[in-house]
């Protein structure tokens, strides 16, 4: 038996191995959440433009607010503030610009108002309750580089600097395959004896338009040499990748490792992963492809672990790997496996903080064992686990 090849480096070589990104377009801010900018971002502006009161009260030199002080203007968000005049206060609003000679706020709570004169009750300390020019963005910033994959909150702060539109990188097109002769799309009834519905495809299209891309369901394949090298051919027409399901495995109705083969080049992985071990790699007609297993939750598993960051890095995104964090295993495991295993399990907070909670049925077979979790858990190979261990655990929304 051949050795396998450990995830890391298949990793490793997808990586080293993604193409260059799309080209740059123009987008409008409410078009670009999940899109990967082109371009470095550089704020021309300070945010906040400039020194504004964080509450409502009064605006006020620190040192004066020892005596009872005349008040001398009214300052609403909006509007520009006269300079202070020495000696007295100024009503002012949250948002409002602070008046220039002004060095602190007071909250109103803290105020009384007696016959046009403010008495200020306890401490005020120069500073307080005043947001500074630039505290958020100071000018020249550079506040997104380019890489980088833009979240709702980074659409605000961009908006927050007067930027309209951005520069980001055309989505990727992915062609999806499925192949297998047992294979009817939902929807179709019943079920002839041998069928079953096509269900990969609907979650590697998600899978890849929640990354921002465009999934093209290229349909079913059946499994002939013809069928196969026609619907591969056609996949790759306008893709930037394709993603077949099944049909990688040696069996004698596995079409896709000979006709990619055929149409390109290909090296067939034996990974040492579990669910998931074959996985196909190499290109059709210059295309890069990539032949995930028919088993829906080796699909998912080597979808989210290898095809995500391939696809993430072609499409010019810096950071593809996802955040894994330490929680202790709430079982124990005496049988290891040679492969390294990616559990599906429940992340939880106990007392001792988090805790893993493996899915009972972990065949590869069964796609509710994803549904039902909220993580998956690494097992490294031929490594026994023992109730409190700490294990490697990523959450699945940090892969979506
Ligand atoms: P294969 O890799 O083609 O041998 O497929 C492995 C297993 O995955 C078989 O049980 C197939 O029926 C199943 N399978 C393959 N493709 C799909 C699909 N698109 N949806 C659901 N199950 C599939
Ligand atoms: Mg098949």
């Amino acid at each position: 038996m051949s050795t396998l090849l450990p995830v890391a480096e298949a990793l490793a070589i997808l990586l080293a191995s993604a193409p260059a990104p799309p080209s740059a377009q123009i987008r409008s801010l409410h078009a670009a959440c999940g899109a990967v900018l082109a371009a470095d971002v550089v704020s021309p502006v300070a945010v906040p433009p400039e020194d504004n009161s964080a509450m409502d009260g009064y605006a006020l030199r620190a040192a004066d607010a020892v005596t009872a002080l005349p008040i001398s203007q009214r300052i609403v968000a909006g509007q520009a503030a006269a300079p202070l005049a020495p000696g007295t206060a100024a009503r002012i609003f949250t948002g409002a610009p602070a008046p220039a000679g002004a060095d602190a706020v007071v909250a109103q709570e803290q105020c009384q108002e007696v016959n046009g004169l403010l008495h200020v009750r306890g401490p005020v300390r120069p500073a307080d309750h005043i947001r500074l020019r630039g505290q958020d963005v100071a000018v020249g910033t550079c506040v997104f580089e380019q890489g980088r994959r833009l979240r709702a909150e980074d659409l605000g702060l961009l908006a927050s600097l007067g930027c309209a539109e951005v520069a980001v990188r055309r989505p990727l097109r992915v062609a999806l395959l499925s192949t297998g002769d047992e294979l009817v799309e939902p929807g179709a009834q019943p079920l002839l004896p041998g069928q079953i519905y096509n269900s990969n495809v609907y979650m590697l299209a998600a899978l890849v338009r929640g990354l921002g891309m465009e999934a093209v369901d290229c349909g079913r394949v059946a499994d002939t040499p013809e069928a196969t090298a026609a619907a591969l051919t056609e996949a790759a027409s306008g893709a930037d990748c394709v993603i077949s399901s099944g049909g990688v495995s040696v069996g004698d109705e596995d079409h896709v490792r000979k006709q990619v083969e055929r149409l390109g080049s290909l090296t067939l992985w034996r990974l040492a992963i579990k669910p998931g071990k074959p996985l196909a790699f190499g290109d059709v007609l210059g295309v890069p492809f990539l032949g995930l297993p028919g088993n829906p939750t080796s699909s998912f598993v080597t979808f989210c672990l290898l095809a995500r960051p391939f696809l993430l890095r072609a499409q010019g995104v810096a950071d593809v790997e996802p955040l894994w964090l330490r929680a202790r295993a709430a079982f124990s495991r005496s049988k290891p496996d040679s492969r390294q295993e990616y559990l599906r399990v429940t992340v939880e907070s106990g007392a001792g903080g988090l805790r893993i909670v493996p899915f009972a049925n972990q065949s590869s077979g069964v796609l509710s064992s994803v549904c039902y979790s909220n993580a998956l858990a690494l097992i490294p190979p031929a490594t026994p686990v023992t109730e409190g261990d700490w294990l490697d655990v990523v959450l699945l929304d940090s892969l979506t």
